[in-house]
C-alpha cells in the first residue's frame, strides 16, 4: 500500500483568522489567551482538513514564522530580546518578529527586528536567524509537545515537522563575522535531545526539511549535511528528509545515501532525477514523492500522474509515499471559498484542500486499481482537457505576435548618450532633479471611494470624478513643493499588479486566494491562464489629466512583465518565459499609448526582477536572458526623447549588474537609503552608464529624514556616479504614509536638492 502524507498546510486561515488574530493582539484589542484560542482552533480545524491522509503534520503551523519558531524552540533568541525577561515568552517573539511587543509601543521601548527575507524562490519571508561566536543553543520542545497531544486527539498518524539543523544554519547570518558552522556541534546536540524527546512523546516519524539540498552546496555544507545525519541516527526515530523546489542535481547521491529513513523529492521539479533516486536509495529506505504542486493553483492532470506513478510504484510497493510537492504554505486554502471565479476557470485549478485530495485519490488508484475512482479520473480528465482546448486560453494571433518578436524591437533608435542630449534640451531640468516613484498617500477616503465603486454602490461618473480630484491636489501638492517630475499618485490603484491585470486579458482573480508573505501580510496572487492581450489603454486616461494640470513633465506609470510574472500564479503549459514576452507586448503596447498621449516620461516598475532569480547560480543567465528581453521589448520602442525609468526596491545588484545595464532604462530609481551609498559602488565598478536616482528616505519608516541626512547621502552618492546623471528621490513610493510625513520629508529632500545643485 502507497502511504499519504503532507508537509505543511496554509497557517493563516480560510478567512484569514490568523491575520486578524495577530493584528487585534498587536493593538491590545485581545489577550494572549484568545490569541492562542484562536491559534488552537485553527490548528485543529487543519488538522481536521487533512484528516484524509495517512499522516499529518505537526509544528508547521506558526504564529508567525517557522525558521522564528525553530530558533525559539532551539534557544537561539538574540541577546537584545532576551533581557526583557519581565513579560512572557510571546511578547519576545512578536520583539524578534517585528521589533515590539504590545506593551512596548506604550512603553516606547522597541527594540530592531530580526531581518526578513525570502524563503528560497518563494514569496514568503521568514525571520533570518542570529548567530555570533557565542550563540548557546537550549531546547525548548514544550510548545510542539502540546501540539502533539492535541493532534493525537483529531489524527492517529501525526508528523511533527521540524526544519533541519544544516538548513536552518545555512539560513541565518552571523552577525559577529564568525564562520556559522562552527556552530553545528552545539547545535547537533539539540537537535539530539528534540529528536530524543518526539521518542519519548511516542512519535515514529518526523519530518526534517533540508531544502538546501536543492542548491549549489560548498564542500564544508555538503560535509555538514553528512555528519549531522550521521550523528542525528542515533535519535532511533524515523527521519523523513524532504528536499523541495528544486533538483538535487550533485546532492543527488548524497541525499540518497544518509543514514534516514525516508527521503522527500519534490517530483514536479525533480521529475527527471525519480528514476536515478530510485535506483540510488537503499532498499529499506522510504521514498517520497511530491507529486502534486505545492507552488501553483492548477489541477493535477491525475491520469498522467497514474501513467508515470504506477511503474514507480510496482517497483518501489509498500516504500512509496505520496505527497504535495513542497508545504502547502504557498498556495490558497480551498477552493470551495471561490463563488465569483467563472466556472470553467474553476474547473481547472485546485487550492491546499484540493491538493490533498488528489494526493489521497491517486493512492486510492494505485491501492485499489484505477476502477476505484474511475469517475473521478473522468472527472478530472475532462477538466483537463478543457483547459489544453479552450479559446480562452489560447489565441492564434497572440501567439503569432509573440513569435514575431525579434531583436530590433528591444533596441532604442540612439544610444543613452546621443538620447540624453535630446531629452536634457527638451526637459530642462536642474543638477539633481526630482521626483518620487509613483504612489502618495493612500488615504482611507481614497480606498473607501474604490471599495464603494467596486461594489457598485459608487457610480462610474462619480469615482472618475472622485479619482480626478485626487489627482488634481496631488499634482497641486507637487508643484508647491517644487518637485521637478510629476506623478499622477496612483490613487485609481489597488495594486500594482492587480490594476493591471484586471483590464488584461488572460489574468482572473480570485476572492479568497491568499498567500501568507510574511507574519499577518497575505497576498492574492492573480492566476494567469491565458494568453495574455491588452485590449485597451489602462493608463492613459488618468495620466493625460495629470498632465493637462501643469507644465511640468509628468510620469506615466506602469508595472513591468518581470514583475507582473513574478508576483502571479502563471500557467504550467508554457513556459514562464513565453508568459513574460506575451506581459511584455501587453505593456509595451501601454507605453506607446502613452507616448502617443504625449507623455515623455514613462516609469515601468521591476519591484521583482531580482525575486525570479533561480535558486541555482547556473541558471541565472537563462533567467536574465529572457527577463531582461522582456523589459526590453515593453520599454525600447519609444523615440528617442521619451525618457525611460524604472525602479526596482532591493538592494542588491552586485550580481546582476551587467542584465540592469542591459535593460538600457534612461533612470533607473532605486533603493538604497539603508545601505548608506554604499550600493552604488556596483555601479560605480561597472561604470553604469546611464542616470540613477538613489533613494535617499527609507519610506517604510515615519521618521522625517533631516535636509542635512540627504545631503550627506548624496555627497557619497556623487562620489560614486557623476553629478549629471544623478537623480533625487526616496526608496520607493509613499502610499503607505500620510501626507504629514510626505510633505516635510519632500520639502527636506528638494531642500537638498536645490543646495546640492548649488554647492556640488
Ligand atoms: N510605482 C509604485 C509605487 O510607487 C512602485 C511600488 C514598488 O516599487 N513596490 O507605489
Ligand atoms: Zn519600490
Amino acid at each position: 500500500m502507497v502511504t499519504t502524507h503532507n508537509l505543511g498546510f496554509p497557517r493563516i486561515g480560510r478567512n484569514r483568522e490568523l491575520k486578524f488574530a495577530l493584528e487585534k493582539y498587536w493593538k491590545g484589542g485581545i489577550s494572549e489567551s484568545a490569541l492562542s484560542d484562536i491559534a488552537a482552533d485553527l490548528r485543529v480545524r487543519h488538522w481536521q482538513d487533512q484528516s484524509i491522509l495517512d499522516w499529518i503534520p505537526v509544528g508547521d503551523f506558526s504564529l508567525y514564522d517557522h525558521v522564528l519558531d525553530m530558533s525559539f524552540m532551539l534557544g537561539n533568541i538574540p541577546e537584545r530580546v532576551s533581557t526583557f525577561s519581565t513579560s512572557g515568552t510571546i511578547d519576545n517573539y512578536f520583539r524578534v518578529a517585528r521589533g515590539r511587543s504590545a506593551s512596548d509601543i506604550a512603553a516606547h521601548s522597541c527594540v530592531n527586528a530580526g531581518e526578513m527575507t525570502k524563503w528560497f524562490d518563494t514569496n514568503y519571508h521568514y525571520i533570518v536567524p542570529e548567530f555570533n561566536r557565542n550563540t548557546k543553543f537550549s531546547l525548548d520542545v514544550s510548545g510542539l509537545l502540546e501540539q502533539i497531544q492535541h493532534a493525537r486527539k483529531i489524527h492517529q498518524q501525526i508528523k511533527p515537522v521540524i526544519l533541519g539543523p544544516v538548513t536552518y544554519l545555512w539560513l541565518g547570518k552571523s552577525k559577529d563575522g564568525s564562520d556559522k558552522l562552527d556552530r553545528l556541534d552545539d547545535l547537533l546536540g539539540v537537535y539530539a535531545q528534540l529528536l530524543d524527546q518526539l521518542k519519548h512523546a511516542g512519535i515514529q516519524w518526523v519530518q526534517i526539511d533540508e531544502p538546501i539540498l536543492v542548491m549549489e552546496l560548498a564542500q564544508e555544507w555538503k560535509y555538514a549535511v553528512r555528519k549531522t545525519y550521521y550523528q542525528l541516527q542515533a535519535a532511533s526515530v524515523n527521519l523523513m528528509l524532504t528536499t523541495y523546489f528544486g533538483q538535487l542535481q550533485d546532492n543527488l547521491q548524497l541525499a540518497c545515501e544518509l543514514p534516514v529513513q525516508g527521503l522527500h523529492l519534490d517530483a514536479v521539479t525533480a521529475y527527471d532525477e525519480i528514476d536515478k533516486v530510485i535506483d540510488w536509495l537503499p532498499g529499506h529506505k522510504v521514498l517520497s514523492l511530491g507529486v502534486v504542486n505545492g507552488r501553483n493553483i492548477w489541477k493535477t492532470d491525475l491520469t498522467q500522474t497514474l501513467n508515470w506513478l504506477e511503474p514507480v510504484y510496482s517497483r518501489l510497493q509498500d516504500r512509496l509515499w505520496l505527497a504535495p510537492s513542497c508545504s502547502l504554505l504557498h498556495v490558497p486554502v480551498d477552493l470551495d471559498s471561490e463563488h465569483k471565479l467563472d466556472t470553467d476557470i474553476r474547473s481547472w485549478l485546485a487550492f491546499a484542500a484540493q491538493k490533498l485530495n488528489e494526493i489521497e485519490i491517486l493512492a486510492n488508484a494505485l491501492n485499489h486499481g484505477r476502477e476505484s475512482v474511475a469517475e473521478i479520473l473522468r472527472e478530472n480528465s475532462a477538466a483537463v482537457t478543457s483547459r489544453k482546448q479552450s479559446k480562452r486560453v489560447h489565441h492564434v494571433d497572440i501567439k503569432a505576435r509573440t513569435q514575431e518578436i525579434n531583436e530590433s524591437m528591444g533596441i532604442r533608435q540612439s544610444s543613452y548618450d546621443q538620447r540624453s542630449v535630446l531629452q536634457r534640451k527638451q526637459f530642462r531640468l536642474p543638477l539633481f532633479p526630482t521626483t518620487t516613484i509613483g504612489s502618495f498617500p493612500q488615504t482611507l477616503e481614497i480606498r473607501q471611494t474604490r471599495r464603494d465603486f467596486r461594489e457598485g454602490k459608487l457610480p462610474e461618473a462619480e469615482y472618475r470624478q472622485a479619482m480626478r480630484k485626487e489627482i488634481e491636489f496631488c499634482v497641486r501638492e507637487q508643484e508647491a513643493l517644487g518637485l521637478d517630475v510629476l506623478v499622477h499618485g496612483e490613487p485609481e490603484r489597488n495594486d500594482m499588479v492587480e490594476y493591471f491585470g484586471e483590464q488584461l486579458g488572460g489574468f482572473a482573480f480570485t476572492q479568497f486566494g491568499w498567500v501568507q508573505s510574511y507574519g499577518s501580510r497575505c497576498v492574492k496572487p492573480p492566476i494567469i491562464y491565458g494568453d495574455v492581450s491588452h485590449s485597451h489603454a489602462m493608463t492613459t486616461e488618468w495620466i493625460e489629466y495629470a498632465q493637462s494640470l501643469t507644465r511640468k513633465p509628468m510620469k506615466g506609470m506602469l508595472t513591468g512583465p518581470v514583475t507582473m510574472l513574478n508576483w502571479s500564479f502563471v500557467r504550467d503549459d508554457q513556459p514562464r518565459a513565453q508568459t513574460c514576452m506575451q506581459l511584455a507586448l501587453a505593456i509595451r503596447d501601454e507605453v506607446l499609448a502613452l507616448e502617443r498621449a504625449g507623455i515623455k516620461i514613462i516609469q515601468i516598475d521591476e519591484a521583482a526582477m531580482r525575486e525570479g532569480l533561480p535558486l541555482r547560480k547556473s541558471q541565472w543567465n537563462d533567467y536574465l536572458d529572457w527577463a531582461i528581453r522582456a523589459f526590453r521589448v515593453t520599454a525600447n520602442g519609444v523615440k528617442d526623447a521619451t525618457q525611460i525609468h524604472t525602479h526596482m526596491c532591493y538592494s542588491e545588484f552586485n550580481d546582476i549588474m551587467e542584465a540592469i545595464a542591459r535593460m538600457d532604462a534612461d533612470v533607473i530609481t532605486i533603493e538604497t537609503s539603508r545601505s548608506d551609498m554604499e550600493l552604488l559602488d556596483a555601479f560605480d565598478q561597472f561604470r553604469y552608464p546611464n542616470e540613477i536616482g538613489p533613494g535617499v528616505y527609507d519610506i517604510h519608516s515615519p521618521n522625517i529624514p533631516s535636509v542635512d541626512s540627504i545631503i550627506e547621502l548624496m555627497e557619497k552618492a556623487a562620489q560614486r556616479i557623476p553629478v549629471e546623471r544623478l537623480w533625487v528621490n526616496p526608496d520607493c513610493g509613499l502610499k503607505t504614509r500620510t501626507w504629514e510625513e510626505v510633505k516635510p520629508a519632500l520639502h527636506n529632500m528638494i531642500a537638498a536638492s536645490r543646495h546640492l545643485a548649488r554647492h556640488l
